[in-house]
């Protein structure tokens, strides 16, 4: 076995053949930067994947977590508890918004998915509306890679070669109109009544077939889609109406990257249940969770039989005890730093600055919320992806990561950027894409 031989690490959503013909490696990670195999720094322009919210190598986190490992590295979390587990879900559910109850642990933001439309599912029999089955995600949705994940999802190249998928499911319209909004600073103006796709799903399949709608607040792994202005509110009144739960799927805009805890905060718009991962532990071991309204909970224990499993649901790593300690060393990093404030205060500078890419010749749209752009770009002459996949690259060599997805840049740096590293990201960003052609 050759060390360098990289042929029998199968990458995720990796082009295999093209990374290991030139790969690209990290070996370490220190605040808002990656360390590469050849001793390079790379400005973290994408928080990792969404997920270091308080930059790398935080002392405290790290700290916590060596210091779980030595006391307690494992426990079983059927049948019983470890103190950290009670303690991170009482702190999750003062961070949420008003009226959320309780935390179910898993691993990851595909599992939180998972785990929220089997809750919602739950919920429904368990108030006596067996007959709500049905599921409705939304087209350009991201809700991770599990079977209930890619069925309520929307991109279709992620479910096309995995069969009939999850029955009864069914898709709004994404949010994203480039005839009235483009360029936009912010929440866009037009287009909430695309909301009402969720209405006329009810007219078509009846109320009581429907158990919930997920949507995440900000589509952000298509391409940072804000919802226009009084979209969320009208799908909240819509699923309030029809008894129809409400999903939001927060792995991404969960904890302060949009200046508040959760989106739900920022766009005041309660859903029913929140997805939550990435974030959670600053990224540093992997832990997912769901946060539940008031009532849910209750309502699903209420209708068990006596001496039954309420939730016939878990995994061997729920609650697990360094996923648990990063949590709460990542929930004190983030209120003692004042990153959720700084990620708000951030945001004017961050908005300009992303938005004086304007006028770059393939630039056809530029998008923001919170301590997140979007920057899409017409397809190149080599076909779709290419160019963006170019920049990307170029980019790395720059020492800049940045994120792809398709003819979409998303940057989303950890919420302690400095003003003169948003510079150097957009400065590095305008010289490359003014060389790609
Ligand atoms: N939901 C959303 C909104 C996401 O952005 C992601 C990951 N980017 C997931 C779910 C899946 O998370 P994971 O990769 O941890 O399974």
């Amino acid at each position: 076995m050759k060390l360098n031989d990289l042929s029998s690490y199968w990458m995720p959503f990796t082009v295999n053949r093209q990374f290991k013909a030139a790969p690209r490696m990290i070996v370490g990670a220190q605040g808002m930067y990656f360390q590469t195999d050849d001793g390079r720094e790379i400005l973290d322009g994408t928080a990792g994947l969404w997920c270091s919210n308080a930059g790398h190598g935080q002392p405290r986190i790290v700290e916590a977590i060596q210091q779980q490992a030595a006391k307690l590295d494992y426990a079983p979390p059927f049948q019983m508890g470890s103190p950290a587990q009670f303690e991170l879900a009482n702190r999750l559910v003062d961070l949420a918004p008003e009226g959320f109850g309780q935390v179910f642990y898993c691993n990851s933001g595909s599992e939180a998915v998972e785990t929220a439309l089997k809750t919602a599912l739950a919920w429904q029999r368990a108030r006596g509306e067996g007959t709500r089955t049905r599921l409705v995600g939304r087209e350009r949705g991201y809700h991770g890679i599990n079977f209930g994940g890619i069925s309520v999802g929307g991109i279709v190249g992620n479910r096309a070669m995995f069969g009939a998928l999850l029955a009864g499911v069914d898709h709004l319209r994404h949010t994203h109109d480039p005839q009235r909004n483009l360029f936009t600073q912010g929440v866009p103006e037009h287009g909430a009544d695309l909301a009402d796709d969720l209405e006329r799903l009810v007219q078509l399949h009846g109320a009581q077939t429907i158990a919930a709608c997920i949507v995440e607040p900000i589509a952000c792994s298509t391409g940072v889609l804000v919802p226009p202005r009084g979209y969320l509110e009208r799908l909240r009144s819509i699923c309030d109406r029809h008894g129809i739960l409400l999903i939001f799927d927060e792995v991404i805009t969960g904890f302060g990257r949009l200046g508040t805890p959760f989106a739900a905060q920022r766009f005041g718009v309660t859903p029913d249940i929140i997805t939550m991962a990435k974030g959670l532990t600053n990224g540093t071991v992997p832990m997912g969770g769901i946060l539940v309204r008031e009532g849910i909970y209750e309502t699903i224990c209420a209708a068990a039989a006596e001496g039954a499993v309420e939730l016939p649901h878990g995994y061997t790593y729920s609650g697990h005890p360094l996923a648990c300690a990063a949590a709460l060393a990542s929930l004190d990093v983030y209120r003692e730093e004042g990153l959720f404030e700084r990620a708000a205060g951030l945001e004017p500078l961050w908005q300009e600055a992303v938005h004086s890419l304007r006028g770059l010749a393939p630039i056809v749209d530029i998008r923001n919320l919170g301590l997140i752009a979007g920057i899409e770009l017409e397809a190149g002459p080599n076909g779709p992806g290419t160019r963006a996949f170019e920049i990307y690259r170029r980019c790395w060599e720059e020492g800049v990561l940045i994120r792809v997805t398709g003819d979409i840049i998303a940057l989303s740096p950890p919420l302690i950027i400095e003003e003169g590293q948003v510079a150097h990201i957009v400065d590095t960003l305008r010289r490359i894409i003014a060389q790609v052609d």
